[in-house]
């Protein structure tokens, strides 16, 4: 139950409230919001007084859901805004890893050409196998936060684990929980404390709900600036790399209020099929897009199967903005 209280409430008030709601495992959001588990149904008759307005909820998808708040939430990417009534479809593009100030230069530069503001690139890579390459690091880092002083672009990476959050939030505008993170609690509660730019990535076994609640724990902590990405889940069919669930996206859009993002690169793991995709995905009247892209993806150090080359990006940028248009959204 999300739970609004009076103005009035003081303090002393609000942490009475905290204890008698206890079992419901509260929550204090500030600005005088209270979050319980979705298990408490009614108002308890002893806060009636308190409140000024709640919301009784089918589950633990609270924050996140239209039940709460029926507008899409907007989430500032930089100079850019995702969701709300934008009607943007934030293309971020660059490539899986960050190999050299060369390589993410050449990257920042066609992002730039293009008149798009969010350049991509791993630094701490979470590799399947621990004998690939796992990411610059830190150094890595500094080159993305370089680009974006050279260029004017808000820059995303992706957190492998608790260890480096920190670096992550100081050093990049946008902070990416993969697929393989988002099950991570150090990462997700250090995400709460800041107010930058979450994208969560869904997890190739995780179910809707699972998925959102991840999100909830970025919410209740505190840091309203989430957005969720479809990257593909894994089924049965081995032909593609992961199977992209647009059911599950247009569920996603039904429920709730966070803007979404889509991953048609790591969904198929093969560059012919990354255009299609994206174009369908596009159709569906969606807030961004995530696509990597190389200046030589065959021998690109991860990735190498699915990453785009620049002319393979760059008319794909073309298209995109005639399939938007059909639609009423904005390639940006
Ligand atoms: C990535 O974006 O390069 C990545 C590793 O994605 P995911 O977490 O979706 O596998
Ligand atoms: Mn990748």
């Amino acid at each position: 139950m999300i739970i609004h209280l009076k103005e009035s409430i003081n303090a002393q008030r609000i942490n009475e409230l905290t204890q008698e709601l206890k079992a419901f495992h509260i929550k204090y959001l500030g600005k005088d919001v209270l979050i319980t588990g979705s298990s408490l149904k009614s108002l308890p008759s002893t806060i009636e007084n308190d409140v000024d307005q709640f919301w009784a909820m089918d589950s633990d998808i609270q924050l996140a859901s239209k039940t709460y708040q029926s507008e899409k939430r907007s989430v500032q990417m930089g100079n850019i805004t995702i969701g709300g009534s934008t009607n943007n479809t934030v293309l971020i593009g660059g490539p899986c890893s960050v190999e050299s100030e060369e390589q993410i230069r050449s990257s920042a530069e066609l992002i730039q050409s293009l008149g798009l503001s969010v350049l991509r690139g791993g630094c701490y890579k979470p590799r399947t196998s621990p004998y690939s390459f796992q990411g610059m690091g830190l150094e890595g880092l500094k080159l993305l936060a370089k680009m974006r002083e050279d260029y004017g672009l808000a820059v995303i990476t992706e957190a492998r684990d608790a260890t480096h959050i920190d670096e992550i939030i100081e050093h990049t505008d946008i902070i990416q929980v993969g697929a393989k993170a988002m099950y991570d609690q150090g990462i997700l509660r250090a995400c709460a404390k800041t107010q930058k730019p979450v994208l969560i990535k869904r997890g190739f076994g995780t179910t809707l709900q699972e998925f959102v609640q991840a999100s909830e724990f970025v919410l209740s902590g505190g840091n309203p600036n989430v957005v969720l990405c479809e990257r593909g889940i894994r089924t049965f069919e081995t032909k593609t790399r992961f199977t992209l669930d647009l059911c599950g996206v247009a569920w996603l859009q039904e429920y709730t209020n966070l803007p979404i993002v889509l991953d048609p690169s790591h969904a198929m793991g093969y560059a012919y099929g990354v255009a299609p995709l994206a174009k369908a995905c596009t159709a569906m009247g969606i807030d961004g897009l995530l696509i990597e892209a190389h200046p030589n993806p065959k021998v690109a150090k991860s990735d190498a199967s699915q990453q785009l080359n620049y002319e393979e990006f760059t008319t794909l940028k073309r298209d995109l903005q005639i399939v938007a248009n059909a639609v009423g959204y904005n390639i940006v």
